[in-house]
């Protein structure tokens, strides 16, 4: 059964002083509308009800779906190499470097990534030399086991049998419904000192906050909860994870996304480079810089860990 919202709480921090505004389905350019809450004291947003034909709104071309890309011999040889030097000297990182370079997990960490879609990036972890890889989503077809170190779950996470060094979301924890139950799962997967990385939209958005039910990353309906930084670290203190660093990695997509539904038109990330210029977009790469710097971007990671001692 869905969850219904409405007349609740707010997710995060409780508060029941919240206000509800219409938010379009605009990607596919449905046009539908769905009722969302605003918690007045955390900023947080979450969807009123969760529509029983959610999957409608999940087109099949969406990326998650997308083919797995395998790499060949000669390339994965190399991407060894570069995840080598990149441990060691710091240099040639690939572009989830930023982020992996914070946690550091060894070679044979036991890590899961939920809501991994195809798990393109658990197989670029595997080709970097991890041997003890875990993807989790409901909605992949079926189990693939990739080699002995990397297999993909047809499974929700709470599924998941024993614990791990790190857990990640990249874009995933925004499309579940319950943000307690989600992180309670994570706290008791976790090993003690284990990390948690969560990567979502944030309510703390500056485009939000300018353009409203325009904004790109509110994504109705598929994005069923967006928090803000205020609302998920006081959530993850309260199951008992720490916040050990926040870092916002926003980029252009926020206003080249907001743009076209301000211009009426429907997201095509295929013709993008037609409708803006190089410049423009290139403008729009360091206004991104520049927000996250000042914590206003729309996007951000949360490096949370569990205490030794808990
Ligand atoms: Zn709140």
């Amino acid at each position: 059964m869905p969850t219904d919202f409405s007349g609740k709480s707010c997710p995060y921090c409780g508060s029941t002083d919240q206000q509800s505004f219409l938010a379009e389905e605009r990607m596919l350019g449905k046009g539908d509308k769905f009722s969302y809450l605003e918690c007045l004291s955390c900023g947080s947003l979450h969807i009123s009800k969760v529509p029983e034909n959610l999957g409608d709104y999940y087109p099949k071309s969406y990326y998650s779906f997308q083919e797995l890309q395998f790499s060949n011999p000669l390339f994965r040889w190399l991407k060894r190499l570069r995840m080598s030097i990149f441990g060691t000297f710091g240099i040639f990182s690939p572009i989830y470097g930023y982020w992996l370079k914070k946690l550091r997990p060894s070679r044979n960490a036991r890590i899961a990534d939920v809501g991994c879609g195809n798990g393109q990036l658990l197989y670029e972890l595997y080709c970097g030399g991890f041997q003890n890889l875990e993807g989790y989503d409901p909605f992949i077809a079926k189990e693939v086991r990739i080699s002995s170190g990397l297999s993909l779950f047809p499974t929700e996470f709470e599924k998941a049998v024993g614990n791990f060094d790190l857990i990640m979301m990249h874009h995933a924890f925004e499309h579940m419904e319950d943000p307690k139950k989600v992180l309670t799962t994570c706290w008791e997967k976790l090993n003690p000192g284990g990390k948690l990385l969560l990567r979502l939209p944030v309510a703390d958005s500056q485009v939000w906050k300018e353009k409203g039910n325009l904004w790109v990353q509110l994504d109705a309906p598929r994005h069923l909860t967006i928090p803000s930084v205020k609302g998920l670290q006081h959530l993850g203190e309260k199951i008992g994870l720490k916040l050990d660093e926040l870092e916002f990695d926003s980029n252009e997509f926020q206003f080249w996304g907001t743009e076209l539904y301000e211009r009426g038109e429907k997201l095509d990330s295929g013709n993008i480079d037609s409708v803006f210029s190089k410049p423009e977009l290139s403008e729009m790469q360091k206004k991104a810089l520049r927000f996250n710097q000042e914590g206003i971007g729309d996007q951000a990671c949360f490096y949370f860990s569990k205490p030794l001692k808990s």
